[in-house]
């Protein structure tokens, strides 16, 4: 049995180290706990380090409203958050608000303006109706054969690696314990049933007071050695990274098909397909080409653009597309914060905020029970799983 650390405070083992487990690591170490991190394998390289970084839900309108209470919780932490990392790191994160358009085409498949603008307006989300000559002025690459766009000009974003990078070495910088290469197999219980330890790959045991489950897409095969249900499945998304002049993409561009997330140094990220492939790896050309032939309808003005590189990552998805977050019932001593599906970036702080508390044993004041880690779920056909290929 090993014991991490001499170091007094609850000792709680974060499994995964991605953004969710990082950073609630990080607001666990802040209430005095003593967090070890387990990972399998390298931190913050997963989804958390994949994913385009809008710090707004894809079409949030889609979802119950408990889940923008939740995002507008989170949310309203980014400033707090971005100057602890920033602080501790000594590293930006490239957090900047830059403004989201919805442009508007008449053979749309989907049509959001009403939606949209109810949505905003229930939840004073400052939104603009641009026509199809000022969504060109905002953005000059636009076909002109937009006939108007929505405009949220206070959306921001982050930049993945850095965030990763920055809350790495804040962790660092606070002495918290990363084990890398280590891969958590299951959880022993004292004899009052209470968590008491994880073990390896490997054979070694961790003897620990609580259990986080942050194991992003991985989380529904652990819970099942564990003896949990839990329907977390990985939905992969490819992105093609695009490199123009720096402003030549003022806000990020979402469409059917595509979004465009531009970068302060005229990185334009191109996202994502969402892919039912269970843990496929690798990029293919023919989402690739898809991609690429959306953005070049929507901003033809991006056809110089050079090609960089592609990558993919695996989102924890949900059946309803929403996280889970909570002690799990039956096993004291153990949380889960996974299956945050698309959103995990922009859920980040709050996910840390509640569930460091939660497990320092501070109920959360915020109605949590449509996160419920026992919650009957359907499958959402809008923002659930896709098909299965
Ligand atoms: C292409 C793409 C675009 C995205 N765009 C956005 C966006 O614009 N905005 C947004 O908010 N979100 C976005 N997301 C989603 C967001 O990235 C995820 O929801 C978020 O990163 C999930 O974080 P996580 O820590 O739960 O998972 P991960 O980052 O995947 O981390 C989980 C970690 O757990 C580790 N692990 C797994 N099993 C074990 C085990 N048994 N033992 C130890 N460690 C284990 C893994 O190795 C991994 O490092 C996007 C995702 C993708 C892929």
């Amino acid at each position: 049995m090993t014991k991490y650390s001499q170091d007094s405070g609850k000792r709680v083992a974060v499994v995964g180290g991605g953004v969710i487990g990082c950073l609630t690591a990080l607001y666990l170490h802040r209430l005095g706990a003593n967090p070890i991190i387990l990972e399998k394998g390298n931190t913050g390289r997963e989804s958390s380090w994949a994913g385009a970084g809008i710090l707004c839900p894809i079409h949030p309108w889609l979802y119950p409203d408990s889940f923008t209470h939740l995002v507008d919780a989170s949310l309203s932490m980014f400033p707090e958050m971005n100057a602890m990392l920033e602080e501790l790191s000594g590293l930006k994160t490239q957090w900047q608000s830059c403004g989201l358009m919805i442009p508007m085409f008449a053979d749309d498949r989907i049509h959001h303006r009403e939606d949209a603008l109810n949505w905003s307006k229930r939840f004073g989300w400052k939104v603009e109706e641009l026509d199809s000559k000022q969504s060109c002025e905002h953005e000059p690459t636009m076909s002109p054969q937009v006939s108007g766009s929505l405009l949220w000009p206070e959306v921001g974003q982050v930049r993945n690696p850095r965030l990763l990078a920055a809350v790495k070495q804040a962790l660092a910088n606070s002495n918290i314990t990363i084990r890398e290469q280590a891969e958590v197999i299951g959880v022993g219980k004292n004899g009052e049933g209470e968590v008491s330890s994880v073990t390896l790959a490997g054979g070694e045991t961790v003897e620990v007071d609580a259990v986080l489950l942050a194991a992003g897409s991985w989380s529904g095969e652990l819970a099942r050695q564990i003896g949990l249900e839990l329907p977390v499945e990985p939905v992969k998304g490819q992105i093609v990274l695009l490199k123009d002049k720096p402003g030549k993409v003022n806000s990020i561009i979402k469409h059917d098909d595509v979004y465009l997330v531009p970068r302060v140094d005229g990185h334009i990220l191109v996202g994502a397909s969402m892919e039912r492939v269970g843990f496929k790896p690798g990029t293919t050309e023919s989402v690739v080409n898809n991609l690429l032939e959306a953005t070049y309808r929507i901003t033809p003005g991006l056809k110089d653009a050079e090609i960089i590189e592609q990558w993919m990552g695996f989102r924890p998805g949900s059946p309803d597309g929403m996280p889970y977050l909570g002690p799990v019932d039956g096993h004291p001593g153990l949380f889960v914060a996974t299956g945050h599906y698309r959103n995990g970036v922009a859920l980040a702080p709050g996910t840390a905020d509640i569930m460091s508390r939660w497990i320092m044993g501070e109920i959360p004041s915020m109605d949590l029970s449509d996160f419920r880690v026992d919650r009957t779920v359907v499958n959402l056909e809008k923002v659930g799983f896709p098909a299965a290929a």
